[in-house]
């Protein structure tokens, strides 16, 4: 039988890539999609970490299935950090990814390049009783006009190191083999295959 585990996620381009990078045949991956009334998970943690696992405990609470959850965002060194634990916020409250993308490219604009920055994924997976975490990055550079279509969020602005294609313009596989998420969720993964 297959094991089930919900990860903590409403996303459906996290979820397309954690089923694939996961890749696992023994386990049944549900999302908060496969759940009705499904309350916002307010993220008002001060770190990913901290918000990946507030999203973990909430969920096994509710429905006591193990969780896996991710908080993940994106770190531009000449904005301190921004927009960081507020990416999927940054041009507001539901803003859609093109506000994001316009209100980042609008505050680079002024700034020198190259415009150094790095995806951070932060992983997590609790059972009730374990609580086991992992974290993955990506370094690159944000880039002033946008291209590619694949991905989502910030990924048609972000050039990885070592490439001269933004991560929107990789594709799935590519994106899936260096991504932050796919670094967190690997190194995850061998965690809680480790403890059995
Ligand atoms: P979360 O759902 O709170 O983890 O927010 C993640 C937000 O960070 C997304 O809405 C994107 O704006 C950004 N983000 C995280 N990972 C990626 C990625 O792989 N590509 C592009 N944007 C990302």
């Amino acid at each position: 039988m297959k094991h089930k585990i919900i990860f903590a996620t409403k996303n459906y381009g996290k979820l397309k890539e954690v089923c694939h990078i996961l890749g696992e045949k023994e386990i049944e991956l549900l999302s908060l999609n496969d759940f009705n009334n499904v309350a916002e998970i307010v993220e008002d943690g001060n770190t990913f970490e901290e918000n990946a696992v507030k999203k973990a405990k909430y969920v096994f609470e509710k429905y006591s299935i193990p969780v896996l959850a991710d908080d993940s965002g994106l770190v531009v060194e000449q904005l301190n950090g921004e927009p960081g634990i507020y990416s999927a916020r940054y041009a507001g409250e539901n803003a859609t990814d093109e506000e994001n993308n316009k209100k980042l490219i609008s505050r680079l604009l002024s700034l020198p390049q190259p415009h150094k920055a790095k995806f951070v994924c932060s992983a997590v997976y609790f059972d009730g009783k374990n609580m086991m975490k992992a974290e993955g990055e990506i370094v690159g550079q944000i880039i002033h006009e946008q291209h590619g279509k694949n991905g989502f969020g910030y990924d048609p602005l972000f050039m990885p190191d070592g490439y001269n294609q933004t991560t929107a313009e990789l594709n799935f596989d590519e994106k899936n083999k260096i991504s932050h998420r796919a670094k967190a969720f690997n190194s995850l993964l061998k965690l809680i295959k480790e403890r059995g």
